[in-house]
């Protein structure tokens, strides 16, 4: 590395320290004050705010979402766009035990870090404010329209139970099946009823033996959301949620065949009729960038950070991130907060999120997202490695 990409790497790091007070008190401010699900009004007056009182050109509402934005800060040269993600939603009942209150603070800091250390940087750094990632598919939506069309490489670092560069996630799509059947006196009409029930409990067992069959690579599993209104009544209405998950998109069709069949198959051995209906958006599997992922690791090396020993595909999610690696080069770090076993949407990760240990991390992954956003806008060469990565 020249001599000069160090020394304004080393300022951005030192930038980022002299940012901490700032990064801490966004951390804090939508810690307490978690909103689900495009809902996040408060988190997007805050990142927004902070990106504008420091140079960025904010449009709020972007892709018509109320709590969707963009942030933007234009080069004095040429150069790619590279975005860098926030999300900012919390989970029902536990707050931001998924630690986006973290990825927010980071995203906001390495950005402005970048701005201050770098003045006259080539190219564009876009901020991305991307509502929803608990479910509702922010992104989706957005890049429906169009937002990410001139976004060159997309980059954010989530907190984790695990420090792992490069990782994959699995395609996810929630299905509800409704079986109707008729409703009849349990004891003196059995024989005029049609039992909903047993459709879905043969439904649900016939999942159990196809996920013998199943390959390693996928997950399916449900929960029974009605079954019945009382034992003396034959139920009528039985209602099922799965989740399908998978991390090859032709698996995942396959396999969402596979589950839907079983239910027709339920349906006709009781005589009950089948609805089959997909709830929200299908999130795709992330396909991680794996040379914006070596470029990611050089930087942590500098900063003392390692990574655990996980493969590319142990204990992982899914992330509609997963949506937009399919249409950007994109990378999804994650660093440990707390211990393994302090993991994601859990009580324990929770506190971890408040945490010394916790802060520790995201300022390094926050430093590691700057430096790296760095190499993105000002070497060539590894931009058309990335997306010749990205196109293979
Ligand atoms: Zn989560
Ligand atoms: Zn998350």
């Amino acid at each position: 590395m020249a001599k000069n990409a160090m020394e304004i790497k080393n300022s951005i790091a030192n930038e980022v320290d002299r940012l901490l007070p700032d990064m801490r008190q966004i951390n804090r401010e939508l810690f307490e004050n978690p909103e689900l699900c495009y809902e996040e009004v408060f988190a997007t007056e805050l990142t927004s705010g902070y990106l504008e009182k420091n140079g960025y050109s904010v449009t709020l509402k972007t892709s018509k979402l109320k709590t969707a934005f963009t942030a933007v800060s234009r080069g004095r040269r040429k150069g790619p766009n590279i975005a860098i993600i926030a999300e900012y939603d919390a989970l029902p009942e536990i707050g931001h035990a998924c630690g986006h209150s973290m990825i927010a603070a980071s995203s906001c800091i390495a950005a402005v870090a970048l701005k201050n250390a770098f003045r006259g940087h080539p190219g564009t750094i876009t901020v991305i404010g991307t509502p929803a990632e608990e479910g509702g598919g922010g992104k989706i939506k957005m890049i429906k329209s169009g937002v990410f069309n001139d976004v060159d490489a997309a980059i954010m670092v989530h907190p984790s139970n695990k420090t792992r560069v490069v990782a994959r996630m699995y395609a996810i799509t929630d299905i509800e099946f409704t079986f109707t059947g008729k409703a009849a006196h349990a004891a003196a009409f059995p024989d005029r009823g049609v039992n909903a029930l047993d459709a879905g409990v043969l439904f649900y067992n016939a999942v159990s033996c196809l996920r013998q069959q199943m390959k390693d690579e996928a997950r399916v599993h449900g929960i029974f959301t009605h079954g019945g209104e009382a034992p003396n009544i034959i139920p009528e209405k039985a209602v099922l949620r799965f989740y399908i998950r998978a991390l090859h998109v032709d698996y995942f069709e396959e396999l969402k065949e596979k589950v839907i069949n079983a239910a027709r198959g339920a349906a006709k051995s009781t005589g009950c009729k089948l609805k089959v209906a997909t709830k929200g958006l299908t999130y795709l599997p992330l396909y991680p960038n794996r040379v914006m992922g070596e470029a990611f690791r050089e930087n942590i090396a500098t900063l003392g950070i390692t990574e655990g020993n996980f493969s590319e595909t142990e204990e992982i999610g899914s992330s509609d991130i997963g949506n937009l690696s399919q249409v950007v080069p994109t990378l999804h770090p994650e660093y440990a907060i707390g211990g393994p076993h302090e993991v994601n949407h859990s009580r324990d990760f929770l506190k971890a999120v408040m945490s010394e240990k916790g802060e520790k991390g995201m300022i390094g992954m926050t430093k590691a997202m700057a430096m790296t956003v760095y190499d993105l806008l000002t070497d060539a060469k590894l931009m058309v490695r990335v997306k010749k990565s990205f196109a293979d």
